[in-house]
């Protein structure tokens, strides 16, 4: 027999459950992540000030409504984030979040393999339900991420050698039938024209006839949008690194014209996008690493598809362009002799959580003012390869330093 006592307490208790249960409902999560898509496309070889003049010409309408803004690729200059501005290296980063000492693609060479965490492999292992393609229309990005592919964190891989036509009807039919919440399409004519003739009427003609190919493919999106309303659609589009100037033919040196990119969103971007950093610690090529990256366009995609990944296995280099940005300007160097590294980052925003620093997964330190800089002494014997992530309103950034990093 129950009391009286108790039956009240249970009655109580069941009150609360319900009550709690009609919070979550009210206000847990009222996003449902999993309705939150994304295309990442990508066209090779495109020189930023090249895209201007098309836009100015009103030949790239369709890029130019995804407000492309001026980024940097190709690491930092004479640290082990260099990497040449070549498409493998490129590409390679767009896809990681990470530089060439993380993805280790360090040329074209397509039989080279990435070493760090995909997109793709993060967005599948977030979900089983969570499905990704990979549409190229140069190959060797497929085969830099074959391990992918064999692993099923890709699901649809598809090449297209080299035929843009291929790729774009491709993309449009998966966005017809099929279900994936994240594609990515690769595009290469304009690196193709410029290859062939430089600058001008050729390569202008090249971004023109993209921006018409990339049409049908938002058309197709609009068309499946109207559809299914409840589908919330990231659009990114991207380029994995600029030509060297004079005249437009080739790349994969350090200039800042080969080193300049461009992202564009279908969102409101945060300030790290629109308003670049003017005093960059590095101030280099004239101020370009005060800019955005080339490898903030993962940690956007995930920031969109509400992946949190754990910060104790967070390895990404970029910083979010949508929602809170977390540090910015995050850099580390090592002092051998004194075994001590000093990070250093920027805060543009407030926040009412300390800032968290973790060293290969273990939470080392947690600053409640508004520090900007901390120094670790407390180094493995031997350091190797440390991984930093400096956590800011609840955004990972990180930071690899390594004892071999051969300046270059
Ligand atoms: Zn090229």
């Amino acid at each position: 027999m129950y009391s009286i006592a108790r039956l009240c307490g249970i009655a109580l208790l069941l009150g609360l459950l319900a009550a709690l249960l009609l919070k979550n409902m009210l206000l847990g999560d009222s996003v449902d992540f999993h309705r939150h898509k994304a295309l990442l496309i990508g066209v090779d070889g495109v020189q930023y000030e090249q895209l201007k003049q098309a836009i100015d010409a009103g030949h790239a309408p369709v890029i130019a409504a995804l407000r492309p803004m001026m980024t940097y690729t190709g690491g930092m200059v004479g640290t082990a984030t260099q990497q040449t501005t070549f498409s493998g290296p490129g590409w390679a980063t767009v896809l990681t979040g990470a530089w060439a000492d993380r993805h280790r693609i360090a040329s074209n060479d397509s039989g080279l393999r990435i070493k760090t965490d995909s997109l793709f492999k993060l967005i599948s292992l977030s979900s089983p339900t969570r499905h990704t393609a990979s549409i190229v229309s140069w190959n060797p990005i497929n085969d830099n991420f074959a391990d992918d592919i064999s692993a099923g964190f890709i699901e649809l891989g598809v090449k297209c050698g080299g035929d843009d036509q291929c790729a774009t009807e491709r993309t449009v039919q998966e966005l017809r039938t099929g279900n994936f919440d994240f594609i990515f399409v690769h595009l290469d004519q304009p690196d193709d024209a410029g290859h062939e003739n430089g600058f001008g009427p050729g390569y202008q003609d090249a971004i023109a006839k993209t921006d018409k190919q990339i049409g049908l493919i938002l058309d197709a999106l609009g068309k499946r949008k109207r559809e299914n309303a409840d589908e919330d659609w990231l659009v990114m589009v991207t380029t994995d690194h600029g030509r060297r100037l004079p005249d437009g033919y080739d790349h994969g040196e350090q200039s800042r014209s080969e080193k300049t990119a461009f992202i564009g969103l279908n969102k409101p971007a945060n300030e790290q996008l629109t308003q670049p950093i003017s005093d960059p610690d590095n101030p280099a090529l004239n101020g370009l690493y005060g800019l955005a990256s080339e490898a903030d366009v993962v940690p956007t995609i995930l920031t969109h598809l509400g992946i949190n990944t754990d910060p104790q296995r967070y390895t990404i280099d970029g910083v979010p362009l949508i929602g809170h940005v977390g540090v910015r300007q995050l850099g580390a160097s090592l002092n051998a002799e004194k075994r001590t590294v000093e990070l250093r980052w920027r805060v543009t925003e407030g926040s009412k959580q300390p800032l968290r620093i973790y060293r290969a997964g273990q939470l080392i330190a947690k600053l409640t003012d508004s520090s900007s800089q901390y120094i670790d002494s407390d180094l493995p014997q031997p350091i190797g390869q440390l991984n930093y992530t400096v956590v800011f309103n609840e955004v990972p950034v990180s930071v690899l330093v390594s004892d071999k990093s051969v300046k270059r």
